[in-house]
């Protein structure tokens, strides 16, 4: 695996808004305190999400997007690439692995985190289709797409975007996860990153609570001592 040291830049790629601040943005804090730059990439606008009927389904995109937005500044994140796709429908299509590919290529990242195209059993929402869909195309992306250069040959020829290695991937959610990172410093950040996703957490009374019980079970099953909090990942070798 590579110490934080090693790496430079990192990409979040995710299905909605507000996935990458539920499964990681207590571990990006502390990535971009260390000085690394972080990127996201949200595939869709989350215009399937939200509990209120009255807000008409034009406006969920444009909010969804500004929410992200304030997050993200919540854990030092300013630099983020909405592809647009619809939300619910997204598929792991050879479209979406060009779109991913060269933002792959734009950002030039050491590590790339996306969700895990396997079903967990366990964690029903963890495995929402958009994200086995979007996690199956960044890995393609990553592995060959990216780092071939006669993978989608265009995106050299007409814009200029040379191949580029992704070293490392961690999926958070993964069926095997084998890193765990404290984030007992952190979890404020990601308390304050959730409730920025207003229209979607607004009406969880027990946010903080449902989240600090969430992390201590994964801190335990790390292996960290009690009354610490932990986001779980498996991180694969891609270099
Ligand atoms: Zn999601």
């Amino acid at each position: 695996m590579l110490d934080d040291s090693e790496v430079q830049r990192v990409l979040a790629v995710v299905a909605h808004p507000d996935d990458v601040d539920f499964s990681a943005a207590g571990t990006i804090a502390g990535w971009t305190d260390a000085g690394i730059e972080v990127v996201y990439c949200i595939v869709t606008d989350g215009d399937a999400g939200g509990h209120d009927d009255a807000v008409p389904r034009s406006e969920i995109a444009p909010l969804r997007r500004k929410e992200q937005t304030a997050a993200a500044a919540c854990v030092g994140v300013t630099d983020l690439r909405f592809l647009g796709y619809p939300d619910g429908r997204v598929e792991a299509t050879l479209g979406l692995r060009k779109d991913l590919a060269r933002v792959i290529r734009q950002v030039r990242p050491d590590r790339v985190l996306c969700p895990s195209p396997e079903r967990n059993y366990a964690r029903m929402g963890v495995s929402h289709p958009d994200h086995r869909a979007v996690g199956s195309a960044a890995l393609d992306a990553v592995y060959p797409d990216a780092r071939n250069p006669f993978a989608f040959a265009e995106l050299r020829a007409e814009e200029g975007l040379e191949p580029w290695t992704v070293r490392e991937v961690w999926l958070p959610g993964g069926t095997a996860p084998n890193h765990y990172v404290d984030v007992t410093d952190t979890f404020d950040r990601k308390v304050a990153a959730l409730r920025a996703h207003e229209s979607q957490t607004g009406h969880m009374d027990k946010l903080e609570e449902f989240l600090r019980g969430w992390l201590a079970r994964a801190a335990a099953q790390g292996g960290l001592p009690d009354g610490h909090l932990a986001e779980a990942f498996q991180v694969l070798d891609s270099g």
